[in-house]
């Protein structure tokens, strides 16, 4: 299994501080200010700190224009340095609930799940003090992998497993929570050094049903967060470090080797493609080959919730071909429709009979299109026909009598 690795100190980071069309949040921070990695650049009302992901000489503000974000307003920090700025350590048994919401707000930890800060989903997930609901409800933290090329949360829990399980402890602890587990498909040989490690009580080996939110007893609520998060609060509370970097996989055709990379938020995708011996001309996709997001723009910064790159090589365009009822989009598809069907219906505009096929169920997940062995786009197919809601003939019918 792939380590983590360190990615060399790009030429400079572009931390976002703000929106361009505001005034600059970091104004009070002289220009070639000396910051330490982890100092705070300034806190948005309500929010978590923004800090330096890396010790450096505060250069000054620039606004990106990104394809992915918009327009940001980032401080560009040079690296110089190996300064670090720590948050004070509290001995383990003052760490109460209110004191641990505390400092994860103030180590801006993020949940690399959806990006979001950690602090704000442990506050909203609070239980009240002597809730029963604490018996019921389980706090799992998401080791697992997307899709085929990440290893990112694999390498995570590989690395620092103690670490990692004192997190997920501590966010339990916030939450009010008596039950926890890590969450993993990790191989056997691999799950059973974890077992070793961290004790066996505390993982949990997942099949084809995760993820869920309540378990098959009907009872038990289940709160995920991701096994980063738990990482960067263990980290947080007994080191006093704040959360400054992302695991990375970079995979995909465009590169000579999948690897697991340590990258400073604010890095943009230029210097992690150039340091993984990226090809030329590779499309990134930034998350996995279901969901993630096509990005071009090179500038791009790493920003918490990115887990994954998959530096691509450009591909011929495939010319769709008539379906040839393999089944396979039924097959797959987690709303238990007939894709196949619906389109099948659709084309030869026979609306009246799509309703009992219901394709307003669809989600637009994309699986079906994705299996098509004959290129079709057979989702976007689905949701058109989704929106005619079975009953374009009534329709056109209303109409015509108003
Ligand atoms: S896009 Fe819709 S039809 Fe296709 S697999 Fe997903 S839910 Fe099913
Ligand atoms: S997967 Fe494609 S070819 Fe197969 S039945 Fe569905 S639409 Fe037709």
């Amino acid at each position: 299994m792939r380590g983590i690795e360190e990615l060399p100190v790009p030429a400079a980071v572009r931390m976002p501080v703000g929106r361009a069309d505001k005034p600059s949040p970091i104004a009070s921070l002289p220009e070639e200010a000396p910051l330490a990695a982890g100092q705070v650049l300034c806190t948005p009302e309500g929010d978590v700190p923004v800090v330096s992901p890396i010790s450096g000489i505060l250069e000054g503000t620039v606004v990106m224009q990104n394809s992915l974000y918009g327009s940001l307003l980032c401080a560009d920090i040079q690296p110089e340095g190996e300064r670090t700025d720590l948050l004070p350590v509290i001995p383990e048994d003052e760490l109460t609930a209110s004191v641990i919401l505390d400092i994860a707000r103030e180590a801006a930890v993020y949940d690399e799940l959806d990006g979001s800060p950690l602090w704000q989903k442990l506050q909203r997930w609070q239980l009240p003090e002597n809730d029963p609901a604490a018996k019921t409800c389980i706090l799992v933290a998401d080791a697992t992998e997307n899709d085929v090329y990440g290893s990112s949360a694999w390498a995570v829990l590989m690395e620092q497993p103690r670490l990692a399980l004192f997190g997920l402890q501590m966010a339990a602890r916030a939450l009010r929570f008596s039950r926890y587990h890590i969450a993993t498909m990790l191989p056997k040989r691999r799950r059973r050094t974890l077992k070793r490690a961290i004790g066996r009580e505390n993982v949990y080996t997942v099949g084809d049903e995760y993820p869920v939110t309540v378990y098959a007893d009907g009872d038990t609520e289940v709160y995920r967060i991701g096994i980063q998060a738990c990482l960067a609060l263990g980290r947080a509370l007994k080191q006093g470090l704040r959360h400054t970097a992302a695991i990375v996989t970079v995979a995909g055709d465009g590169v000579p080797a999948a690897r697991n990379m340590r990258v400073p938020f604010g890095t943009d995708l230029r210097a992690l493609l150039s340091a993984c011996q990226a090809e030329s001309h590779v499309l990134p996709i930034l998350g996995d080959a279901m969901t993630g997001v096509a990005c071009d723009d090179l500038q791009t910064p790493i920003l918490p919730g990115v887990t994954t790159v998959l530096a691509m090589k450009p591909r011929p365009i495939r010319v769709p071909k008539p379906c040839i009822g393999c089944g396979r989009c039924a097959a797959v598809c987690h709303a238990g429709l007939l894709p196949y069907e619906i389109v099948r219906r659709a084309e030869n505009m026979h609306y009246e009979r799509l309703q009992h096929l219901s394709p307003g169920d669809c989600d637009g997940c994309a699986v079906c299109s994705y299996v098509c062995p004959a290129g079709r786009d057979v989702a976007a197919e689905v949701l058109k026909a989704g929106e005619t809601k079975g009953t374009m003939f009534l329709n056109w019918g209303e109409d015509d009598n108003e």
